[in-house]
């Protein structure tokens, strides 16, 4: 076409390109570096199956299935585009098809696949199109770029349909015994006819024009990319493949934090450049989607907190103060402020809370990772979020008060319910239930939690759990005054240290008893004892009960004959179900009570709303917003026409009662699973 324009374009381009990708690859490295090189297969599986496979575009149909099309056109149209530069470089018309010779069966292929692309790459913008001008999703980000860039990628594809039915007219009008099959070029094909009259000079016009714009386009397409929210195009498998491969929620553990004291390290995250490479490249990977927004709890309760926004706003910080990060972690002078008048900090100085991110967005959280579980790629919040509790809590000492209490309960007397040791087993009063300490001979640690020992309704689900255990024979006992916290809300809240000095000691006492096995029915002591308390050295099986009661109801130790007539909605605790992936065993566990009826919430398993317990929320006052979590969640259950809400974690059920107390719900009553499965097993004349 033009040897000599193609070389100036893509010098210009690649070279401008260049720089761009160096600036952000260096302000991606303004943290310490830790993007994880372990387990490669299983990365390359994740990425195969998530970035590549696009798993989790279709959970919002339309946009996943438009998104999907894009996506899988360009994989398909990255090589027309490298064959489109390299015929700037020759008259051949045909050049290119090397790789797939003309007119061979092969060849013939990749131009009817690329022409079936193009043409679902059309559709996919038009799907963006509908969703920006007509239908403006609430959930996305309605910019000028966002239109600009689907402009692009639309005219790009028309371009590249023009510049082919012109070349169709200019190889038959040229080359000769060029043979063309219209079925393996059909787009180009329906514009060639109208070429057909066209004079040479014409002809040239439209083909120079369809392929010089569609060459341009990608080159300023590639450009705009590190300055936009498309960066993801470039990003987001590298973030897949770097997500962390652990248990979905598992903090990241503050190893050697006395030592952190003594080095005056900051105790949690204040500064920007206190995040690791794999935090910074989440926030180039944000396609402001809002798909996590859409889901957050918190979000749709009217409170401050907006996952997408957190991301944004932390994103547009970055990206403003990018030469000062830059120079000041290559150990230059910041040499200015952040803009707002002399002697103001330098960026990398700068505290994020309150300048970048208002703390009633972070104690707004409930932990609940609906917004991880929506995300296509992969950004993590809930560490984030953490991080930056911890430095509230551990260094600048703000936090909401009720806290305070929570904490020093914990503190002193090894719960946040402020209640003696000495009471943990009262629960248990007459159903004989052994403590570890008389009854070595145990096959099962059952770990009761601080809302079973100290809370008078969950102390039911203590006792329904403890006397199936007993009917199924299942030799069992409980640490009793030994038993603590096991500090999960203390570490969601951000109070690193009062964590690790609970977790230390609750891991002395289990591995004095080589316990081997333990089952509970609190998701949180759960989760933490299963998957946290391994990096404190204490390493078990951990069962929670929705799965030991079935496993025991399979076995037959347990018989749930006693019809319970009833219509039950389960709720999905996060801590069990987007956390560990339990969704079936309490369903299961209730549809195999005779006389029960199952009915579903619209939200629900990994889509559940939260009850707004987690993420130490239970200890403190809920923020300002439209409507309390809690009185959402329980409505959306009394919704279902249940007269019976099930859950499997005692939070959940404290806050269902306030849903249902404090909103003068009538006839709708909770119970856990265990409590429903003991009136099958052991019939009472009254129903559920
Ligand atoms: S974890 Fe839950 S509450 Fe927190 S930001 Fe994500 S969706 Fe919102
Ligand atoms: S964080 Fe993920 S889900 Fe949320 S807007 Fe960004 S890409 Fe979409």
């Amino acid at each position: 076409m033009s040897p000599l324009f193609m070389t100036l374009a893509l010098v210009a381009s690649l070279g401008v390109f260049a720089c761009s990708a160096r600036n952000r690859w260096r302000l991606m490295r303004v943290g310490p570096a830790d993007l994880p090189l372990d387990n490669i297969g299983e990365r390359v599986k994740r990425t195969l199956r998530f970035a590549i496979g696009q798993a989790r575009m279709p959970r919002y149909k339309a946009a996943g299935i438009g998104h999907i099309m894009i996506f899988f056109g360009f994989l398909v149209l990255l090589l027309r585009s490298l064959i489109l530069f390299a015929r700037g470089y020759t008259a051949n018309p045909e050049f290119g098809y090397w790789i797939f010779a003309a007119g061979t069966p092969l060849g013939n292929l990749y131009s009817l696949v690329k022409d079936v692309f193009i043409a679902l790459v059309i559709a996919g913008t038009l799907i963006f199109f509908y969703y920006r001008l007509v239908n403006k999703l609430k959930r996305m980000s309605h910019s000028g770029e966002a239109l600009l860039i689907l402009g692009i990628i639309f005219v790009m594809m028309i371009a590249d349909v023009v510049y082919d039915g012109a070349n169709i007219e200019y190889i038959q009008r040229n080359v000769e015994g060029a043979v063309h099959h219209a079925w393996a070029e059909p787009l180009g094909s329906l514009i060639a006819p109208a070429l057909d009259g066209a004079s040479d000079g014409a002809l040239g016009f439209w083909r120079h024009l369809g392929f010089w714009t569609h060459a341009g386009l990608v080159l300023i397409f590639l450009n705009i990319l590190p300055y936009s929210k498309h960066f993801h195009v470039i990003t987001a498998i590298p973030n897949v493949f770097f997500q962390p491969l652990g248990p979905p929620g598992r903090l990241p553990n503050m190893e050697d934090l006395e030592g952190m004291v003594e080095r005056e390290e900051t105790l949690g995250v204040k500064r920007i450049d206190q995040w690791g490479n794999k935090a910074i490249l989440d926030l180039y990977t944000c396609t402001e989607c809002g798909r996590c927004t859409d889901f957050c709890p918190a979000n749709k309760t009217g409170k401050l907190l907006s996952p997408k926004h957190l991301t944004t706003d932390l994103r547009d910080f970055l990206y403003r103060h990018q030469a000062v990060l830059t120079n000041a972690s290559s150990g230059a002078a910041p040499g200015e402020g952040d803009g707002d008048g002399e002697g103001d900090p330098a960026p990398h100085q700068v505290d994020l809370i309150p300048n970048v991110i208002k703390p009633e967005v972070l104690w707004a959280c409930t932990t609940c990772r609906a917004c991880e579980q929506e995300c296509p790629v992969f950004i993590s919040y809930v560490d984030k979020i953490v991080g930056l509790r911890r430095y509230l809590v551990q260094e600048a000492g703000e936090f909401p008060d009720q806290l305070q209490t929570a904490f020093r309960g914990m503190e002193t007397s090894g719960t946040p319910y402020n209640l003696p040791a000495d009471d943990r087993m009262n629960w248990a009063e007459g159903l004989d239930v052994p403590l570890m300490s008389d009854s070595p001979e145990f096959e099962v640690l059952f770990w009761v939690g601080c809302a079973g020992a100290f809370d008078d309704r969950a102390k039911e689900i203590a006792r329904a759990t403890a006397r199936l255990m007993q009917i199924a024979g299942v030799k069992f006992a409980c640490l009793g005054p030994e038993e603590q916290c096991t500090g999960d809300a203390a570490r969601r809240a951000g109070n690193e240290f009062l964590f690790q000095t609970i977790a230390q000691m609750n891991i002395e006492v289990l591995n004095g008893y080589n316990v081997k096995r333990i089952v509970t029915f609190c998701p949180h002591c759960y989760n933490t004892l299963a998957h946290e308390y391994r990096d404190f050295g204490g390493d078990y099986e951990v069962v929670h009960h929705a799965d030991f009661l079935l496993d025991l109801v399979r076995q037959g130790r347990l018989r749930p004959t006693g019809r319970v007539e009833a219509t039950v909605t389960y709720h999905d605790s996060c801590y069990l179900g987007r956390y560990n992936e339990i969704y079936d065993s309490p369903r299961q566990t209730l549809s195999s009570i005779p006389g029960l009826q199952l009915v579903e919430p619209a939200e629900t398993r990994d889509r559940g709303m939260c009850c707004s317990a987690g993420g130490a929320q239970m200890w403190k006052e809920e923020e300002q917003g439209d409507i309390k979590l809690s009185f959402a969640r329980t409505n959306q259950l009394v919704e279902t026409g249940a007269k019976v809400i099930a859950s499997a974690c005692p939070f959940c059920m404290r806050m269902f009662t306030d849903g249902l107390n404090l909103q003068d719900i009538e006839n709708v009553e909770q119970f856990d699973i265990a409590e429903i499965l003991l009136r099958s097993v052991e019939p009472q004349p009254q129903t559920a």
